[in-house]
């Protein structure tokens, strides 16, 4: 099968099945490379494994929150089982995935792929001529640089676990380790977060992410901020993570550490150098194209390129350009206006646009309505008091500038935000608009 190719994407994942579906519709002869199982991070060891463990912590959640409120009996987690079910989803991706490309022409290679040069990529044995090559090799997990990194475990490792261990310590405190340590909180174990910066969800505002933290405290998950961890060492009993804080050194033990701070675009197995494609800062140079700056053969898109934030719906975006790039000469921007974030805690905290501390940077003129709303019946409703939000409004457009939410619901509700930032939707068209009552979204009105 080796031979010569319009388009080589390396990487299996959103970018590479959105970017390979476009082109090979006009007639391009592509190739897809990725030395995992095809399906990329997202299906197999993110977004949508995730979204499976929580449901199932969101399920046990509700019902505790209703004891006393007519529901009674005591739920567990059975991880094994909630394990299987994941795997109902995850099993079938890769044989998905591969029987999509067949049926599109698309040949598919298994292996890591390096540059030989310019225009030549090798994939394990197999060398592959191209006229362009995409880089959607998406990111990885950053090497920390301590004693004991090799006993971290990954996303990867962790939603593939048979079974869940008692002490997990998360490394790192984004949406990743916010996220992991609800799911095992409420699967039983004990969670401890040590996160190096000041507070937990750096992304989203902090006054969310203040009351969202009431919610890690009931839950008996410890989260040490400004803690940074030194090294990690094997005990007979599992393992020791040596941290120091203002405080002085610390240490935890655990049967399980897992990595949570922070990806990087994977970038270091590819010889870039070979192509002649400029790295800087562990980020490939592109220009406003998604193409890279020295190399005009090279496009990058989703996590590999990190232009935008490092998300499924961005992945797919960027594909989408450089394919029109590609096929028709340079013609598009990416455009990340409007790109919602959620994570996916239990409640979930979402954020779309502008912070507020962003928008006082900038000098805007704008209103802001915040509050805490445990006494909505949305809130009371699910029996779930960590509700929340803020929005900011424009001044003289009176356009969405940015809206961030915490509470039940709310991973839904922000794209309506969404939706008004990315199509200049007034507050005032948002105010009008005629949403399904008793929903989420029914708060709307109400938060500007
Ligand atoms: C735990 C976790 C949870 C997440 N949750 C969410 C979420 O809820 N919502 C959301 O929007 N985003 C989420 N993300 C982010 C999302 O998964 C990524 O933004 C998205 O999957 C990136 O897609 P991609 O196509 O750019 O790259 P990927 O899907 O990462 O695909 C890259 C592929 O390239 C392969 N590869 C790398 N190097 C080489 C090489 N040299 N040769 C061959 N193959 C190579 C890799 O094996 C990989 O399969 C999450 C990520 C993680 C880790």
């Amino acid at each position: 099968m080796a031979g010569e190719y319009d388009l080589v994407i390396v990487g299996s994942g959103t970018a590479a099945m959105v970017a390979a579906m476009r082109v090979s519709e006009e007639g391009w002869r592509v190739a897809v490379a990725d030395f995992r199982p095809f399906g990329g991070t997202c299906a197999l060891r993110g977004c949508d494994p995730k979204k499976m463990l929580v449901g199932g912590a969101e399920a046990l959640d509700h019902v505790r929150r209703m004891h006393g409120r007519g529901v009674v009996g005591e739920t567990a987690i059975d991880w094994p089982g909630l394990m299987a079910f994941k795997r109902s989803f995850t099993d079938p991706v890769p044989e998905n995935h591969l029987q999509r490309y067949a049926a599109k022409g698309i040949d598919t290679f298994h292996g890591q792929a390096r540059f030989v040069d310019h225009t030549r990529i090798a994939i394990g044995a197999e060398t592959l001529t191209f006229r362009h090559a995409l880089l959607a090799c998406g990111a990885e997990p950053i090497p920390l640089g301590i004693q004991g990194e090799q006993h971290l475990m990954t996303n990867e490792g962790f939603l593939g676990l048979e079974s869940l261990p008692h002490r997990i310590v998360l490394v790192g405190g984004g949406y990743i380790a916010a996220e992991f340590s609800h799911i095992a909180a409420r699967a039983g174990s004990q969670v401890i977060v040590l996160q190096h910066a000041e507070r937990m969800l750096k992304a989203f505002d902090p006054d969310l992410v203040g009351w969202l933290m009431e919610k890690f405290t009931a839950l008996g998950i410890e989260v040490h901020t400004g803690t940074k961890v030194g090294a990690v060492e094997r005990t007979n009993e599992g393992f020791k993570v040596h941290a120091s804080s203002a405080q002085g050194p610390m240490s935890f033990d655990a049967d399980l550490v897992v990595h949570a701070a922070g990806r990087a675009p994977a970038l270091a197995s590819l010889d870039l150098e070979a192509a002649g494609v400029a790295v800087a800062n562990g980020r490939i140079q592109l220009n406003e194209y998604l193409q890279s700056m020295s190399n005009p053969a090279i496009y990058a898109a989703g996590d590999a390129a990190q232009v935008g934030p490092p998300l499924t719906p961005v992945s797919s975006h960027d594909a989408k350009v450089v394919a029109a790039n590609m096929l028709k000469g340079n013609q598009r921007r990416p455009d990340y206006r409007g790109v919602p974030s959620v994570a996916f805690t239990i409640p979930p905290i979402a954020m779309v646009g502008l912070s507020e501390a962003e928008a006082r940077k900038q000098g805007l003129k704008f209103r802001v309505k915040s509050q805490k709303v445990p006494d909505w019946f949305t809130a009371r409703q699910a029996a779930e008091p960590t509700y929340g939000f803020k929005v900011l409004v424009d001044e003289a457009t009176d356009r969405i500038l940015g809206a961030h939410l915490v509470g039940p619901h709310v991973d839904e509700v922000i794209n309506l935000f969404a939706l008004a930032i990315r199509h200049d939707l007034t507050a005032a068209d948002l105010k009008r608009t005629i949403f399904a009552y008793p929903t989420g979204a029914s708060d709307v009105g109400y938060m500007l």
